[in-house]
Parts: structure tokens; C-alpha cells; sequence
């Protein structure tokens, strides 16, 4: 007896593909067009909302394929504006996207996830406590994106101005669905989206930084620095041990020379452990070799985490030494703090 064959997720097929696979059901190729507008530009998750397909054939693509959506599950909402959504995926999964509007500036970020759990384990961070169980494909990307669209225009009546990848998971540990999302959420048959306000964000991983300036999608990239020297770094963020600050600071120096595209480092400011004047001075020195924005970010507590943030006098004489320095500082309260939403606190929790 032949076992009944899965269906096929038709989001993971290219646009070649879908025509093959029409071919095949003895279907015309122009129906590949019609079909990839209503996947990619239009968002349609039922073969029989495609309302220009002629019906037989809609019967025959819920007969042979399925499109594998994600589905929200609960919103949480923060004093300050900041939205905490989480989605369920088909195979019972879940993840979390935040959407953060700042009003004042016109910017309405969404940050996304790219994994189920993450496999690096660093030490301040709640993701980096669950196992990875697996990446996320393009279709689940892109959607959190359209979500989180959708819900910025229907409650503050504006699209979103940025993304960033730096929810649940390693963008550069996702390579592939990542770099295919991206596509689907830049190409002008898909959401259309400049590439330019797209952020990956990423522990480090100097080869596949490497990849990523030739591939070049045009992305801007934020490196999660939070330790100027290699021993500190190691203590908090194991990646570090085969990925050091030199091997970082050579990958990140050809992504600028290759793009041009802008380089973030990332500082969470922990009090005691890297927020001292010789930290800022240490920071300072890896500001020289290409231009970069440093982004000091107030620590938000993680359960089981014994790390306490900055007092704020610290931290703005921390920031106060780097710009004397010459660096070029921000210095990011922490939103959706009340709700867990802030950096490194995406855990799915209740
Ligand atoms: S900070 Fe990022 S890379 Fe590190 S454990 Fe958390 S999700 Fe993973």
C-alpha cells in the first residue's frame, strides 16, 4: 500500500517551480504569475480566496499543496506603546515578533524572529535559555513582517518604517530562509519594502559575515558587541570563543568595504562588568577601522540572570567617554520592558 504523499508548502517553491508544478497538472504557465501575486504581494493564505484562478484549478492546489501561515496567538501591550505578539506555527511551535512605534520620530519597527529557540547560549539572554528546535522558513518570516504591518497601520495608521532581525534566533544561523525572506520583503512583488531599513542583527559569526557582504543584500547589519575585550566577551557570549574580536573586526571591515551598508554594535550595559571609563575606552579603540554606531542599550532583567543593569549616571559616563572619543553614540532606553519585549527577553512566555 503507497503512503498518501504530504503536501507541499507552496511558499518553498520558487516561481520556476510553481510553473513546472503547473505544468505538470496540465495548467497554463501564466497561472505561475497570478499564483506568486497572491502568495507574495497580496498574502493570501486559502487557494480558494484566489479569486482570479479559474476554480478547477484552485481545487487542484488545496488537492496538492498547502500554505504553511502562521497564526496569532496572543498580543501583550506595554505602557509605552510597545506591542509583544506571539504567533502560532503549523507544526505547533511558537515565536514572537514586537512591534515598536516611536511616535515622535515616525519610526514603527518590527522585529522579528528567525529561529524556535536559538542555538547560542548567551548568558544574559532569556531565547538563548530554550534549545533551537528549528529555523524558521521565508513564509513565517515574511508574515510576522506583514502582521506586524497590519498592526501598526490599524493602530497607530502607518506602515512600518524598519525591521530588524533581532527577535527569537541568529539571523546568520537562519542563512538561507533569512536571505529568502529578505528578497520576498524587498522585491516590488512582494512587500516591497527597501532593504535599506532592514537590520540583521547577529552574535557574530565572522565567516558568515563574509557571506553575507558577497551576497550583499543590501541589508544594514548590527553586531551584538556588549564586551570590548575577548576574555569578557567569552564569559557572556560563548559564540565568541571561535569567533574572537579580531576575527570580527576583519569580517565586519570587508562587509563595509564590499556594501557600504551601516554597521551597528550593539552594548548592553551591565553594571560592574562592562560599563567602566577603561570599557568605553576599549570600545573606543574597535570604532577606527570603518565607520560604526554604537548603540548602548539599558539591560532589561532575564529570569535566572544574576546581571543588573547600569545606574544611569554610569552609563551616561559611559557614553559621555565614547563620544569624547569621538565615537557615534545612542544611548536606547529599553521599551516593552513591562510586557517582556525588550532585547533578549523574547522566551514565549505566558
Ligand atoms: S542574544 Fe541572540 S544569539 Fe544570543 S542567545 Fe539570544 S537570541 Fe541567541
Amino acid at each position: 500500500m503507497g503512503s498518501t504523499p504530504v503536501p507541499i508548502d507552496i511558499r518553498q517553491l520558487d516561481l520556476d517551480q510553481i510553473t513546472a508544478a503547473l505544468t505538470n497538472l496540465g495548467q497554463p504557465s501564466f497561472r505561475a504569475r497570478q499564483i506568486w501575486q497572491w502568495l507574495w504581494e497580496k498574502g493570501c493564505r486559502d487557494f480558494q480566496e484566489m479569486t482570479n484562478l479559474p476554480l478547477p484549478l484552485r481545487d487542484q492546489l488545496t488537492a496538492h499543496f498547502v500554505i504553511h501561515g502562521i497564526l496569532p496567538d496572543k498580543s501583550q501591550f506595554s505602557t509605552d506603546g510597545t506591542i509583544k505578539n506571539r504567533y502560532l506555527l503549523h507544526d505547533g511551535y511558537k515565536v514572537e515578533s514586537v512591534l515598536i512605534p516611536v511616535p515622535d520620530e515616525d519610526r514603527y519597527t518590527a522585529c522579528v524572529s528567525c529561529q524556535v529557540g536559538c542555538s547560542l547560549t548567551c548568558s544574559f539572554c532569556a531565547t538563548g535559555q530554550m534549545k533551537r528546535v528549528r529555523n524558521l522558513d521565508q513564509g513565517e518570516i515574511v508574515d510576522q513582517v506583514a502582521m506586524v504591518n497590519a498592526q501598526a497601520l490599524e493602530r497607530f495608521g502607518h506602515p512600518l518604517t524598519n525591521i530588524v532581525f533581532m527577535g527569537m534566533g541568529e539571523p546568520l544561523l537562519a542563512y538561507g530562509p533569512v536571505m529568502q525572506s529578505i528578497e520576498r520583503i524587498s522585491a516590488p512583488d512582494g512587500l516591497g519594502f527597501s532593504p535599506k531599513r532592514i537590520t540583521l542583527s547577529t552574535a557574530g559569526i565572522a565567516k558568515m559575515i563574509r557571506r553575507l557582504a558577497d551576497d550583499n543584500p543590501k541589508v544594514n547589519l548590527a553586531l551584538s558587541l556588549h564586551a570590548a575585550d575577548d576574555a569578557k566577551r567569552n564569559s557572556i557570549m560563548p559564540i565568541n570563543e571561535q569567533n574572537n574580536l579580531e576575527a570580527l573586526m576583519d569580517a565586519l571591515d570587508y562587509f563595509y568595504q564590499v556594501t557600504r551598508n551601516r554597521i551597528t554594535y550593539e552594548y548592553i550595559a551591565f553594571d560592574g562588568f562592562n560599563d567602566s571609563i577603561e570599557d568605553a575606552r576599549n570600545l573606543a579603540r574597535l570604532t577606527h577601522r570603518f565607520p560604526v554606531r554604537i548603540n548602548i542599550i539599558e539591560y532589561n532583567p532575564v529570569e535566572g540572570v544574576d546581571m543588573v543593569k547600569s545606574p544611569i549616571d554610569r552609563l551616561d559616563a559611559f557614553a559621555a567617554e565614547l563620544t569624547r572619543l569621538g565615537a557615534t553614540v545612542t544611548v536606547r532606553r529599553s521599551r516593552g520592558k513591562d510586557i517582556d519585549a525588550a532585547c533578549g527577553q523574547l522566551a514565549n512566555k505566558d
